[in-house]
């Protein structure tokens, strides 16, 4: 049954009566890198005008927090790209403690060993770094250009300042599946927790994703025979279920929304970089919080989210099979992976 969406206390609850706790913010949709299951290779980026400023960002996350978000990920795009972005993590950060559980970052790594102090400065204990592979070449294919040494000297700045990593690995059908045994291998050494992504079909890219999904159920079968892995209860507060590798401290993540689908527990919303809250990743609907910042102010802002909360979908509907057309024109990175 369909319950009363409300900004009140004991904080944000959809239609489908889910608690939302987790703001996810792309804070760019530009990126460095051009990994081809993200985004195409001549991929246009929005008009500066188009954009959120950074105090806009701030003032909108600042009113989730006040309505019970008690975590936020930055991300993008590529979000250590943006100019003075270290400024708005640190105005976040302040509210670690109180307001927010947890602030935390998904990055590619390549301006990481740069920020990796100052974002711990700020109040951010855990990233999820993306390494698709360690391999420079397939790195290098699988991003179009990307150096995979340069992520690699991120997350071992990251581990020297004291932040916990977390690597993130979609798995693509031969590109790096045989790579993904090696992954957890090298995580458990290296202390890492590591999370496997199933590819999902969020904007148009130069090929058909079919030809690159591979089943995590599928995955999980033939790491079963190599690794102790035993479910886990934890939860980060995001869609992956978690494993334990047996005798060691890492945990390994599942992100399956094709095989395994984690809707019905779905506590997240999105705002995108032209400041538009996506209630779901898998459909079109948002509505304008950009426009409700730039005419109403912040009691407009209210009035939208508890619009959006009325709005959000049950579920995704995501389909890989061969020629299917994207779920969502847009791409990950507008709404923020
Ligand atoms: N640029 C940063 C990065 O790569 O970590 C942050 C943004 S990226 C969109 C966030 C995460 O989404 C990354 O782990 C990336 O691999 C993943 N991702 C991007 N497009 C995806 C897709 N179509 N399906 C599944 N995961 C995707
Ligand atoms: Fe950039 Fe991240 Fe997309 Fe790769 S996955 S192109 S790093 S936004």
């Amino acid at each position: 049954m369909a319950c009363e969406p409300s900004l009140k206390a004991p904080g944000l609850v959809d239609g489908q009566g889910r608690a939302i706790r987790y703001l996810r913010i792309s804070v760019t949709d530009r990126c460095d890198l051009r990994c081809r299951y993200c985004m195409s290779e001549a991929m246009t980026f929005l008009p500066r005008e188009a954009v959120l400023s950074l105090e806009e960002i701030a003032l909108i996350a600042e009113r989730f927090i006040a309505s019970g978000v008690r975590k936020i990920r930055l991300t993008g795009g590529e979000p250590l790209v943006r100019r003075d972005m270290i400024d708005l993590v640190r105005r976040l950060g302040r509210q670690v403690g109180t307001g927010l559980d947890e602030l935390t970052l998904t990055t590619n790594g390549t301006q990481l060993a740069k920020h990796a102090e100052a974002l711990h400065d700020a109040g951010v204990r855990r990233v999820n770094v993306s390494m698709d592979s360690r391999d420079s070449g397939t790195f290098r294919y699988i991003t179009r250009h990307g150096d995979v040494a340069q992520v690699l000297d991120g997350i071992a700045a990251a581990k020297a300042v004291g932040l916990a990593v977390k690597i993130n690995m979609v798995a693509l059908k031969g590109l790096n599946e045989d790579e993904i045994a090696p992954m957890l291998d090298w995580c458990v050494d290296q202390g890492h927790d590591l999370t496997l992504i199933e590819t999902m079909p969020l904007g148009l890219i130069d090929e058909d994703r079919a030809d690159r999904f591979l089943p995590l159920t599928q995955v999980m079968s033939a790491l079963k025979g190599r690794f102790d892995l035993s479910f886990d209860s934890h939860t980060s507060g995001g869609p992956a279920r978690y494993w334990r590798v047996g005798g060691t401290g890492t945990r390994l993540g599942l992100i399956s929304p094709l095989t395994n689908n984690f809707c019905a527990t779905c506590n997240r919303v999105r705002l995108s970089t032209d400041g538009k809250l996506h209630m779901c990743l898998g459909h079109e609907d948002s509505v304008d919080l950009k426009a409700a910042i730039r005419s109403g102010g912040l009691a407009e802002v209210d009035a939208r989210i508890a619009e959006a909360l009325v709005r959000k979908p049950a579920r995704h509907d995501f389909d890989v099979s061969p020629g299917a057309a994207p779920a969502v024109a847009r791409h990950m990175s507008v709404t923020g992976g």
